[in-house]
């Protein structure tokens, strides 16, 4: 595997793992050579006590012998109590001459001669070998104190390998935490900077939080959290999502009126009669247009004509049900559809409103030519009155402009126009 693509955590243990075991052999040589070691140390201490003990015996030794054999210079192994002695001695020097190569000591001069066929003690070789046997206590005294300093010295080794490999742990481990917090972090930082970019107007703690990031990863201190960042990624999408709700709101609505525009008024259309059509049933649909409008507005001003498109606007949705779906036409015309709605209730609901509207105190409404702002309203039905949509909005426009050459503010259907009944107003 590449390592630049191995994961984080994978490296972490390798590393750990790694490291455990070179610490564990480690720590078992140097164990190992520790108790070496300290046995030799022990065997060079036991060495020179034994090597000092010896020195006194055979001082002894030979003082006595001195003592009775004044005038000799050897010393027979036939005297019964000194060849005891003797015995004991050379029993001891044979002990001592093993446990001195055993320690890895220099050994001792011979303490002994042949004479006459027998295996003595010389005078002359005890001088010899005592002064000999001084040099080898110093000896082992030296030796025994090299021997500790270096016990000291490997355990001081030891101590500072176990310090070096727990700091390149640390070190592996910080550096791979390091090195995964960067590669997270870093491509949040530019995700949310991209966002920024996306949308101008994204929440500014989007942006300082991308900023901080990125000044905190290039600096020393690590202490951003996961969490800022996530937090700020949810505001954005819950933003988009409030501004798609938005978004959505004005594709469907008309800016002047707040009433659904044409574009979607059309879409509903066609699914109502498609709906309609499948499931046997009725949708009507109401087209209202303002009566002598142009002269309204000539008079008054398009601003004040504006503000009657608005008045009518509410009227007309207070008039209608939640299924209902009131809609600018365009200009100064509005068309309601009624879904699952017969002719005669549309042509009910369309009376209610025409009477509300002309009932509304509009300003400078007395000027109008009826000395009142009224509408006239055509309703036609799918299927009765249509075979489909299109010919559903002529045929309320039929309605409508009978309304009108009838005299106005009044409510016509198409049934009505087809029968060639006279157009009435309601009473
Ligand atoms: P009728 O009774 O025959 O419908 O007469 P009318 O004057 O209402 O009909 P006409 O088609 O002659 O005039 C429609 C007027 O509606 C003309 C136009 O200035 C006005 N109008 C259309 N859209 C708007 C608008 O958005 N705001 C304003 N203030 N007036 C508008
Ligand atoms: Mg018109
Ligand atoms: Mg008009």
């Amino acid at each position: 595997m590449d390592n630049s693509k191995r994961k984080p955590l994978q490296t972490i243990i390798i590393t750990g793992t790694l490291g455990i075991l070179i610490v564990i052999g480690g720590t078992a040589g140097f164990l190992a050579e520790q108790k070496k070691l300290l046995d030799r140390l022990e065997q060079k201490q036991a060495c020179f006590l034994d090597l000092v003990e010896f020195r006194g015996r055979l001082i002894e030794f030979e003082l006595s012998r001195k003592k009775t054999f004044r005038n000799s210079h050897a010393f027979s192994k036939q005297d019964k109590r000194s060849e005891k002695k003797a015995a004991s001695l050379l029993f001891v020097y044979d002990k001592l001459l093993t446990d001195l190569k055993t320690a890895g000591l220099q050994p001792l001069p011979s303490l002994t001669e042949s004479r006459e066929g027998r295996v003595v003690i010389s005078g002359l070789y005890l001088e010899n070998f005592l002064s000999e046997l001084n040099k080898a206590v110093e000896k082992s005294e030296t030796e025994t104190k090299k021997a500790t300093g270096e016990l000291v010295v490997i355990n001081e080794f030891f101590l500072f390998f176990i310090l070096i490999m727990l700091l390149t742990l640390s070190i592996t481990a910080g550096w791979q935490l390091h090195r995964n917090y960067r590669r997270t972090l870093i491509p949040l930082a530019q995700l949310a900077s991209q966002m920024k970019l996306l949308n101008r107007n994204i929440p500014e703690s989007i942006h300082d939080t991308a900023e901080e990031i990125k000044k905190e990863l290039t600096g020393t201190s690590h202490s951003s959290d996961i969490t800022q960042i996530t937090e700020s990624i949810m505001e954005f999408f819950t933003e988009i999502e409030a501004k798609n709700k938005k978004l959505d709101e004005v594709n469907i609505r008309d800016e002047k009126t707040g009433l659904f525009n044409y574009r979607h008024f059309k879409e509903h259309l066609i699914i109502e009669t498609e709906r309609t059509k499948r499931q046997g049933n009725k949708v009507s649909l109401a087209m209202i247009d303002i009566d002598h409008f142009k002269e309204y507005n000539d008079r008054n001003g398009h601003v004040a004509g504006d503000q009657v498109l608005k008045t009518l606007a509410e009227l007309i949705t207070s008039q209608c049900r939640s299924s209902d779906m009131p809609s600018r036409f365009g200009g100064e015309e509005f068309a309601v559809l009624f879904p699952n709605t017969d002719s005669g209730t549309a042509r009910e609901i369309a009376v209610r409103l025409r009477k509300a509207i002309c009932a509304e105190p509009f300003e400078n409404e007395e000027y109008q030519p009826s000395g009142q702002l009224t509408v006239s309203i055509g309703v036609a039905t799918f299927p009765r009155d249509a075979g489909d949509w299109r010919a559903l909005v002529e045929n309320a426009d039929r309605a409508l402009y009978s309304a009108k050459s009838s005299g106005r503010n009044s409510v016509v259907t198409f049934a009505s126009i087809e029968k060639e009944e006279p157009a009435r107003n309601e009473t």
